[in-house]
């Protein structure tokens, strides 16, 4: 039977509609079982491993900040946590979207130029795939910061300058323009498209736990895998560390391939990048390196310079453009986290909002959502993070206070819509508590005053 495909961003492409996942196995209609399989939603569209990940992911986190208090050792700031947090948020939403051709490609792949299908009943099967997956991960993920292009998109994931388990949750939202090329070997191979889905995914489960500055170094496991230590070099900025440790499970490929670096207890992590994004704006963390690619393809006078800005080398830029505009890099002798003053309102209010949007993710994640009303509530999403984001960045009170005025009089109005067109009552009733709490918490930020203290996070924050 031919393999249903939609185009579709997902993981990685579509999944085929007969099968469907679970949290640690999977389950095919004929009946054959690899795993464990675990009562999944049947609509191929919106299965993901992640999403059952995600109240490990926040126990985790809560774990973390819990032992960093206890040990004086801190690695959490609420702005940047929470600026991370609203890009892993994003970066699921926006498969509702389900843009990209990438889906459509691994169709015709299997359909047309593959070897034979593995039989994925078969350990090796998985076995193979979870190897070749990291070997095409690694490409993917070395030329994502060797070429401009793929930076643009990877970039997401390095731009906080913390170092903890809310760093390993952010994640690009453009992943889908080009990332799916690296793993087109995988479908030619004739690894069955549930198998390449689920290890994709447990690959990117896996790198969450070594985003943490408490693990040590761990003896013989650095030389095989990736780790808590060779993953904060490849987040550093340092000289020595950058570009370098691109593995995703296996450190292995840049043991092979000249791209290991150990970490150095002479040389601690300053982590970040090196044109630090100074904003917490996911919209602008999500474009910057296209914009900045934009404007140099723009502004330089030589043709060949305007189309060669898209497939550089990362750091290369038209010579007459740099002139022009150059751009600094941070002094990292002198280096500052962006850590902007803001009254301790904004840091309940903006935990109050990240509540908001992983609930909002979590129901759309769980129900049938069309794909008029997905657009519509990442829309939504975005307006929150964004203007959230703004207050975090300290900007002007009256300004931001206009912008949520707007983005809640459309709310209000989208309530109204769904209303008029029989959405159930749960929904609308949470929709208005949320508008009333933001009308309640508004005036309280406009007037800046510092009735509450803060949420303290940054407590015993390490010196560096
Ligand atoms: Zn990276
Ligand atoms: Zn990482």
């Amino acid at each position: 039977m031919p393999r249903e495909f939609v185009a579709n961003s997902a993981t990685l492409g579509q999944i085929p509609a007969e099968g469907y996942y679970s949290a640690i196995g999977i389950r095919f209609p004929g009946g054959q079982t690899v795993g464990w399989t675990f009562p999944a939603t049947t609509d191929g569209q919106r299965v993901n491993l992640v999403v059952y990940a995600v109240p490990f992911f926040i126990l985790a986190m809560l774990l973390e900040l819990f032992y960093g208090w206890r040990k004086r050792r801190n690695t959490y700031r609420l702005n940047d946590s929470v600026g991370s947090l609203f890009l892993g948020t994003l970066s699921q939403a926006q498969r509702f979207l389900t843009l990209g051709v990438g889906g459509y490609v691994y169709y015709l792949i299997t359909e047309y130029f593959s070897l034979p299908l593995m039989d994925p009943g078969h350990w090796w099967t998985w076995l193979l795939a979870m190897v070749l997956y990291d070997f095409c991960y690694y490409w993917l993920h070395r030329l994502g910061h060797e070429r401009t292009i793929l930076w643009a998109a990877h970039v997401a994931h390095h731009q906080s300058e913390d170092y903890n388990l809310s760093t390993a949750l952010r994640q690009t939202s453009t992943g889908f323009l080009l990332g799916w090329i690296f793993y087109i070997p995988m479908f030619v191979l004739g690894i069955p498209a549930e198998v390449v889905v689920t290890v994709g995914s447990l690959n990117l489960i896996y790198q969450f736990w070594v985003h943490t500055e408490h693990v040590p170094k761990l003896g013989w496991y650095e030389w095989l895998f990736v780790t808590p230590s060779n993953h904060r070099v490849h987040h550093a900025q340092n000289d020595r560390y950058l570009d370098r440790n691109y593995g995703g499970l296996f450190i292995i490929w840049d043991r092979l391939f000249g791209t290991f670096q150990e970490e150095l207890p002479e040389e601690p992590c300053v982590y970040g990048i090196r044109g630090p994004l100074r904003s917490f704006n996911p919209l602008r963390a999500l474009t910057h390196i296209y914009v900045d690619m934009a404007r140099d393809s723009w502004h330089t006078r030589r043709w060949r310079d305007k189309l060669r800005v898209w497939v550089a080398r990362n750091g290369w830029r038209p010579a007459d453009v740099a002139a022009r505009f150059p751009r600094a890099k941070t002094d990292l002798a002198s280096f500052e986290k962006y850590d902007p003053r803001v009254p301790p309102a904004v840091g309940w209010y903006a935990l109050f909002q990240l509540g908001a949007v992983v609930s909002l993710l979590n129901v759309m994640q769980f129900s049938a959502v069309d794909y008029v009303a997905g657009v519509v509530l990442v829309l939504a999403l975005l307006a929150t993070t964004v203007t959230t984001a703004r207050w975090l960045d300290g900007g002007e009170p009256a300004a931001i206070l206009r912008w949520e005025g707007m983005r809640l009089a459309t709310l209000a109005g989208l309530l109204g819509i769904a209303w008029l067109s029989g959405v159930a009552p749960l929904p609308l009733l949470a929709g208005l508590l949320y508008l009333a709490l933001n009308a309640l918490a508004l005036p309280w930020l406009g007037r800046r005053e510092h009735a509450i203290p803060a949420p303290n996070l940054d407590a015993g924050q390490m010196s560096h």
